[in-house]
């Protein structure tokens, strides 16, 4: 199984980080990608990913703290995903209208800076989207006409957390990325949502427990992690009426074919300046 989405740089974890990842590779999984959520956040990830085998990492500033993507950040984050192999997506990066946490125009400047980063070091986006109330559309407007704007279709990256309707699963799907879930379809409420994670092609489906937030119903109030996998797993194989074991084989072949995509690994460093590449290689 590949955890995709959790946030083991957070201080949540720090009395018991080895423990939390050693559980998690006894639970099954062979990768945790940690999401950066700031720029702090970005080389916290990276050098966690450097203390441990199984964690990958990835470089980018949440939509909260959007107002800190200013040019010596962005030339900062770029550098750290050019040198460090395991940075392996942009994210989480996009849009946040619930909180508000930064403005408007503050956070659409952000992530249109994210999304040109992604093209240009050709690496997955990990979006956030999260509108006002759950009957506006702004926040997944916007994400995609910027990503219109500035990338060529099918668009290589993840919808994380997904919890929209059945229109805007199809227009993540149509535009080609993937959708991923979250340990909140285990919820007694969201019925609604698991009708949408049936409408959703196995193909297309990632995991994560976006950890340390959204523990299962069956450990609700506690502070998640990557071992909690599991019970969104059972959780699917129910409502895709599957085996387990067909669950975890195709959402591990999924976050392998979009994160871990040699091909498009190769490509990158073949455009790499040369005196980055001559680095990139003798670095850890
Ligand atoms: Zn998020
Ligand atoms: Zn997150």
């Amino acid at each position: 199984m590949i955890e995709t989405h959790a946030h083991l740089d957070f201080p949540q974890y720090n009395d018991d980080r080895g423990a939390v990842i050693e559980r998690a590779v006894c639970s099954g999984i062979s990768a945790i990608i940690n999401v950066a959520s700031s720029l702090k956040g970005s080389f916290s990830s990276a050098e966690l990913a450097e203390r441990h085998n199984c964690v990958y990492a990835t470089c980018g500033i949440h939509p909260h703290d959007a107002k800190d993507a200013n040019d010596n950040a962005m030339e900062k984050l770029k550098n750290l995903a050019l040198l460090r192999k395991k940075i392996i997506a942009i994210g989480e990066v996009g849009l946040d209208f619930y909180r508000n946490l930064s403005p408007k125009d503050i956070q659409l400047g952000a992530f249109t800076r994210f999304v040109k980063l992604s093209k240009e070091l050709k690496l997955p986006l990990i979006l956030h989207c999260r509108e006002a109330s759950p009957s506006k559309n702004e926040a997944t407007e916007l994400i995609f006409k910027i990503m219109e704007e500035n990338l060529k279709r099918p668009f290589i990256g993840v919808m994380h957390c997904f919890s929209g309707n059945e229109e805007l699963l199809n227009r993540c799907l149509n535009s080609g990325l993937y959708v991923s879930y979250t340990c909140n379809i285990t919820y007694k409420n969201a019925d609604g949502l698991r009708e949408v994670v049936k409408k959703t092609p196995m193909d297309r489906l990632l995991l994560e427990t976006d950890s340390p937030f959204l523990s299962p119903q069956a450990k609700r109030g506690e502070r998640n992690e990557p071992s909690n996998l599991k019970y969104l797993v059972e959780q699917i194989a129910e409502i895709h009426n599957i085996e387990e074991k067909e669950v975890e084989s195709q959402t591990t072949q999924n976050a392998k074919k979009l994160f871990f995509n040699q091909e498009r690994f190769l490509i990158g460093i073949l455009f790499m300046p040369l005196p980055l590449a001559a680095l990139w290689l003798f670095l850890p």
